[in-house]
């Protein structure tokens, strides 16, 4: 395929825009090469500014669950576009969106929509650091909760240390009252909380992780993380901003069958449109303003458009929950099919996938934290990633991220992209 016109705009984007992007991923600095202008989408389907048509694994990141221009939700952002965009008084469709996330999700009384994850985040931090009168929390290397300044924070040096910024600008201050653990292993937290007794003020945990491959929690860790989070008056913040309403329903809470204290959303629940949540017991949101004292706003939260296509998406979700069905079986022959064709090129391997989250990785150590995800052979990764793209499948451009399936892709769809990898010299 021709990629000629993509690189052209991105030359163009580079001289107005950093880097060219509004997010560093888009960049392809992990594989190399130009990165591809889109100029729409349908379905599966991403038409670039080549003209090329690419079967999409990316759906904008997880959520265009239904496929791209999904009319329901098109049809739900135009005609509240035509009654005003944005007033900053309340509307009741931010009741409505409250209500049926409320309904959908356990363990959750009300939530407060934001603009975006990251915002979702921040704000549950600062909401389990004013409910528990505690400063530190403890994160997970390898996974992601935005930019905030708390999570951009990497292992210091000593495993019961605090961490140490990984982004300029973020301060030596907020980096102390941020600890790293590793991945499924409970014990390296017990040693966090016992090291900094009385004053954890939240784990917060992506439930399936997705931001370094798609990684599986053990049972005993996730249940162990529960218990040690009750017994120390420390809250369990589930980031559901990638599971929630994408595993089902009730998104990891219900799939793992763990109760979280507060649980962050985004992607799916805004439809494709900028938004972000955070949900909690009725006891732990009263301590939000106007409410509590612990403040938290947004000029543009609960956007009449956004939640337009946040109701139209969950709405669908709600009523057809066999979609959650029908995208796992989706996920698995993908697995299968990409399974068959690696066992034969005869280099080591791994694929992960929990419902419609899925990666392949290439190392022949079990993917189950962020050192092992980044054991794979990036050389291996690129060739696959270009190849896959000449070929017109469009897979996340870094190994470190999960595959996110829409429910508009064929089986038609699937068996063109595993016969695609089937043509591919990997090695
Ligand atoms: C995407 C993501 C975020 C950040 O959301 P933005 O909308 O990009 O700010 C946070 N947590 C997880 C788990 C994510 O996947």
């Amino acid at each position: 395929m021709i990629y000629q016109r993509s690189s052209a705009l991105f030359a163009e984007a580079k001289k107005y825009i950093p880097g060219g992007v509004n997010s560093p991923v888009r960049a392809f600095k992990a594989v190399g090469g130009d990165p591809i202008f889109v100029k729409e989408a349908k379905g599966a389907y991403l038409y670039d500014a080549d003209g090329n048509r690419l079967i999409d694994y990316i759906a904008s990141w997880g959520p265009m669950i239904l496929g791209h221009a999904h009319e329901p939700v098109v049809n739900a952002v135009v005609e509240k576009a035509k009654k005003g965009t944005s007033f900053g008084m309340p509307t009741e469709i931010e009741t409505q969106l409250a209500e049926l996330a409320v309904s959908m999700v356990p363990n959750i009384d009300q939530i407060r929509f934001v603009n975006s994850g990251t915002e979702a985040c921040m704000s549950a931090v600062r909401l389990a650091r004013g409910y528990t009168g505690k400063d530190k929390i403890i994160k997970f290397a390898g996974c992601y909760h935005g930019h905030s300044d708390s999570f951009l924070i990497q292992a210091g040096s000593g495993a019961v240390t605090f961490g140490s910024p990984n982004s300029p600008g973020v301060t030596q201050g907020t980096a102390k009252d941020t600890l790293l653990a590793d991945y499924n292993d409970l014990e390296g937290v017990r040693a966090l909380v016992e090291a900094n007794k009385a004053e954890i003020a939240a784990i917060i945990i992506e439930p399936i992780a997705g931001n370094m491959g798609c990684i599986i929690p053990k049972e005993a860790f996730m249940k162990g993380l529960r218990t040690l989070c009750t017994e120390e008056n420390i809250l369990l913040i589930f980031d559901e901003v990638m599971t929630g309403f994408r595993l089902g329903k009730g998104g990891a809470q219900e799939a793992l069958n763990i109760p979280a204290d507060i649980v962050t959303f985004g992607k799916v629940i805004g439809g494709g449109l900028p938004v972000g949540a955070f949900a909690a017991r009725k006891d732990i949101m009263g301590h939000l303003a106007p409410e509590g004292p612990v403040y938290q706003a947004g000029t543009l939260s609960g956007n009449p458009l956004a939640m337009s296509a946040g109701l139209a998406m969950l709405t669908e979700l709600n009523e057809q929950p066999e979609i959650f069905e029908s995208l796992a079986r989706k996920t698995a022959y993908l697995h299968e099919g990409l399974d068959g064709v690696l066992r034969k090129k005869g280099i080591p391997y791994q694929i992960n996938r929990y419902g419609s989250m899925i990666s392949v990785h290439f190392t022949d150590q079990a993917v189950v934290d962020f050192t092992s995800s980044a054991s794979g052979n990036n050389d291996t990764f690129k060739r696959y990633f270009h190849g896959m793209l000449e070929k017109g499948i469009y897979l996340p451009p870094s190994a470190f991220e999960s595959y996110f399936l829409n429910n508009a892709l064929s089986y038609a769809d699937l068996d063109e992209t595993i016969d695609a990898l089937d043509g591919l010299a990997l090695g």
